[in-house]
């Protein structure tokens, strides 16, 4: 009897230690990603948004653009064939292997653009005042016509409605118009060559959100494991919820603001988006120019109260497709996005068809250091904190930087499935680092786009204390903190329940500590 008990107590207790000691293994050695060799760490809480084409095609002009600071990669499906745009998907994933790194790669569809068809003599002026007919005839143009495809278009058309050709260059008013041609006057005059983009400003188009084009382009950047989805004019949030039902979850969904009903309609586009591109290209075509900076204004501001990252895009650094070295009017507009608390800024052409990609990007990110480190630009961001207190994630968030902006706090470090947590913390636009630790790759992709944050890959977890070891693991090894500092960490437990963040912990660095003070 006696030696039973006996036997069955040792083995109690061995069984104890058996598992104390898996325990312990697991808490120190759960996986978390190391530092690579060639892992960058940026010294900028803007990202940078490279667009690729025939000036950045092969692996080591873009991996200089990835080390001279893009963070994610724009695929624009306008231009090259699926194979060009699968070689540079390809190369940008070979990158991200060989630097141990998350890059965002952002597929960009054209969207139901309008174009012209062709003349016969390629090119023609058209002169003020001249009479310039529009129709459905496929014929070669002339000075006089030229087709426009599009017969839902004339079936929108009033007389006294202005189409602008050629980036707004050459403005015709419609006269008199049918189900298949408008008569129109030439307003402004110019050049017009063969497939040049019209838009029509004054009317909700009524056009498919997503071409046939536009439907192949996206299955194919989807199969290839985008991150990111553009959308092109999109005028409605039902375009938006309608790109979101293909997508079936595989890429986030971003809105490019560029038409005068999306600038209306925005808040309710917001809402069913991931994320916005202030396209200021066409959105300054279909709209007075001036009207373009007051909008960035607003929409920065609204994308970032709803914890939604927004992209200022085109012509930042336009004069670099010719010139190394930038017009001051360009670094101040880069600047200018930056102060109003932008998540990204992004180049087009500068990278994909100009002469001096690697240095735009070097520019962008010489100026981002610059403006982050004046003392202005923090009073700046801090002035047009919105607060939000709906949930427990946005007081955790706001607390989050509250207390490390108290304290010595070298790092706020939050668990993050779907990467909202990550993308809450960062509307905060605390001053000390934000480290997403996620187990899902695709959202540590996701997150390249949001202003402040980088991602450590860790596996899943089950208890909170492997999530404070873990993320003072990473803290360390990755250079954020020492071994005597402190981070904060929150997470939401029990894990793998998205959107519960509701733990805030002000941790040590040492696991010695962490074991000594931390409850299960
Ligand atoms: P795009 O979009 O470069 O595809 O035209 C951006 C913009 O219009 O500004
Ligand atoms: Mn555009």
């Amino acid at each position: 009897m006696q030696d039973k008990i006996g036997n069955k107590q040792i083995a109690g207790i061995s069984l104890a230690i058996t598992c104390m000691a898996l325990r312990c293994f697991c808490c120190i050695w759960t996986p978390v990603q190391t530092p690579g060799e060639h892992n960058l760490r940026r010294n900028r809480k803007i990202k940078i948004v490279a667009t690729l084409g025939p000036s950045s095609n092969d692996y080591n002009v873009i991996r200089k653009l990835y080390e001279a600071g893009a963070d994610v990669f724009r695929l624009n499906m306008s231009h090259g064939t699926h194979d060009d745009i699968a070689a540079r998907h390809a190369i940008v994933r070979q990158i991200e292997a060989d630097t141990d790194s998350h890059i965002g790669i952002l597929a960009d569809l054209q969207g139901p653009k309008l174009r012209v068809g062709v003349f016969e003599r390629d090119v023609e002026e058209l002169i003020e005042g001249a009479p310039f007919r529009l129709d459905l005839d496929p014929t070669p143009g002339s000075v006089g016509r030229v087709q426009l495809p599009h017969p839902e278009i004339f079936a929108a058309l009033e007389p006294g409605s202005n189409l602008l050709v050629n980036d707004g260059k050459i403005q015709l008013k419609v006269e008199t118009c049918g189900g298949d041609f408008a008569e129109c006057s030439v307003v402004i005059g110019g050049t017009i060559s063969n497939r040049k983009g019209v838009n029509v400003p004054d009317v909700v188009l009524p056009l498919a959100a997503l071409s046939d084009k536009d439907r192949a382009d996206l299955e194919f950047a989807l199969e290839l494991g985008v991150d990111w989805l553009a959308l092109s004019f999109v005028q409605r949030p039902e375009d938006v919820i309608e790109a979101r039902e293909l997508a079936k979850g595989r890429a986030a969904i971003l809105s490019k603001i560029e038409k005068p009903a999306a600038v209306d309609a925005f808040d309710s586009i917001l809402k069913v988006s991931d994320g916005v591109m202030v396209a200021r290209g066409d959105l300054g075509v279909e709209l007075p120019v001036q009207c373009v900076p007051p909008i960035q204004k607003r929409l920065i501001r609204a994308c970032r109260a709803a914890a939604k990252p927004v992209i200022v895009a085109t012509q930042m650094m336009e004069s670099m497709i010719e010139s190394p070295i930038p017009t001051r009017a360009e670094v101040s507009d880069v600047a200018a996005a930056i102060y109003e608390g932008a998540d990204a800024v992004m180049l087009s052409a500068e990278s994909a068809a100009g002469q001096y990609p690697v240095e735009a990007v070097t520019t962008m990110n010489n100026v981002a250091e610059e403006v982050e480190t004046d003392p202005t630009y923090r009073a700046v961001i801090e002035a047009s904190r919105q607060a939000k207190r709906e949930s427990v994630a946005d007081g955790i968030v706001a607390a989050a930087r509250e207390i490390a902006e108290t304290t010595d706090i070298k790092a706020i470090v939050c668990y993050t499935q779907s990467g909202t947590t990550g993308t809450l913390v960062a509307r905060e636009r605390p001053r000390v680092p934000i480290i997403a630790m996620t187990s899902h790759r695709k959202t540590a992709r996701r997150l390249a786009l949001t202003w402040g944050t980088q991602c450590i890959l860790t596996v899943d977890l089950t208890r909170f204390k492997q999530a404070v070891v873990n993320s003072a693991k990473a803290a360390r090894e990755f250079n954020y903190a020492d071994e005597d500092d402190q981070i904060l960490v929150t997470a939401g437990v029990p894990f793998n329940t998205p959107g519960t963040t509701n733990i805030l912990r002000v941790a040590p660095c040492n696991e010695k500590l962490i074991y000594s003070t931390d409850p299960e």
